[in-house]
């Protein structure tokens, strides 16, 4: 294999691209690249080829893992791409009551990720549109919010683009989401927030500032909490899950993060390898108490200092794949959210 296809396979395989997308994305940033540091990325490259031992040379890391894979720098994006994959995890319980959802299906949100310095392109799996802008587009209902505080929307020709209204330079591209997809996710929200009417879709009523409520939040809280430096770089790389029937993701305290999947498949340890992977891992990561992940010398945001300094990623499992496809419960649950998918489905056939 040419080294420029090693690369371009390496990369697809966390990130979901197409190989003409990936090959593209690392062609352009390695020309940002100063002719001294390809030859060294060769090098590199073939020191590289698993299995480990890994042999990288730490200075000149930084720019080509950038070139290659590139992090999200400014901290309103981390935090951005961090609520984010929150709210990926808690839109994969609608796609449980879709209609032709079933436990034993695959569920998942986002079926690629290009990440770029100053922001990420994601695709989301076209039945995921209405249930991801639910649990990410703020909601205000007696003075509770539900979403993530300060995001907003605007259209661009083929795609919409997510923004935090008080640092808009942190931004998420929804790739081929256009005006159809948003108003059939309207209709969707309105149909389930139905004992809601009272609430304000912060979208619609302060579109281009925070809320009073929006403002007291984050006078009193973060955006984000947790090892968000971690959460933002599997969002990254979030196509390395892409054989799981679905993901499930939470913070324990500020420097746990755990990432939950049913089943084998994929395999932990494997996952955990291509999530260290010197060049195309997440920064820092080396393999802790197998297959969990830990970070050493981790920037602690949340002012505990030293004791903070040690994050950890942890693989879980919440037990064997599911054998049957219904149980009462989720029978239940589908006919519960059948209202919903209908208004979203009847919105999108109007176009
Ligand atoms: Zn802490």
């Amino acid at each position: 294999m040419s080294w420029e296809k090693e690369l371009m396979s390496r990369r697809t395989a966390l990130t979901g691209e197409s190989a003409q997308t990936a090959t593209e994305a690392l062609r352009a940033s390695m020309l940002a690249l100063s002719t001294a540091e390809l030859p060294r990325l060769r090098t590199l490259l073939r020191k590289q080829i698993r299995p480990a031992p890994y042999d990288l040379d730490f200075d000149r890391a930084p720019t080509v893992r950038s070139a290659l894979l590139p992090e999200a720098a400014a901290q309103p994006q981390i935090d951005l791409e961090a609520e984010l994959l929150e709210a990926i995890s808690r839109a994969v319980n609608h796609l449980h009551t879709h209609p032709d959802g079933s436990l034993t299906r695959p569920a998942a949100v986002i079926q690629s990720v290009t990440p770029l310095t100053d922001r990420l392109q994601l695709h989301v799996n076209p039945i995921a549109v209405a249930p991801l802008l639910y649990e990410a587009m703020p909601f205000e209902f007696e003075e509770a919010l539900s979403g993530i505080v300060g995001l907003r929307a605007r259209p661009l020709r083929r795609s919409t683009e997510l923004f935090l209204v008080d640092a808009p330079y942190a931004r998420v591209e929804l790739v081929g989401v256009g005006r159809a997809d948003w108003r059939a996710a309207q209709a969707y929200r309105s149909v389930r927030n139905d004992e809601a009417e009272t609430g304000r879709f912060l979208a619609e009523t302060t579109p281009n500032e925070l809320s009073p409520t929006e403002r007291q939040y984050l006078n009193s809280y973060c955006r984000a909490f947790g090892p968000v430096r971690i959460a933002s770089g599997l969002l990254r790389r979030i196509a390395v899950f892409g054989k799981a029937l679905w993901i499930r993701t939470w913070s324990t305290g500020c420097t746990h993060f755990n990432i939950d999947w049913p089943g084998e498949i994929p395999y932990r340890p494997h996952i955990s390898q291509l999530l260290a992977d010197p060049l195309f891992g997440i920064p820092g990561a080396e393999i802790g108490a197998a297959p969990d992940l830990k970070f050493r010398n981790a920037t602690a945001t949340c002012g505990h200092g030293d004791l903070c300094t040690t994050h950890h990623l942890r693989f879980r499992s919440s037990g064997p794949a599911p054998k049957t496809a219904e149980t009462d419960l989720s029978r239940a649950f589908k006919a519960a959210a059948r209202p919903e998918w209908d208004a979203w489905h009847r919105e999108l056939a109007r176009h």
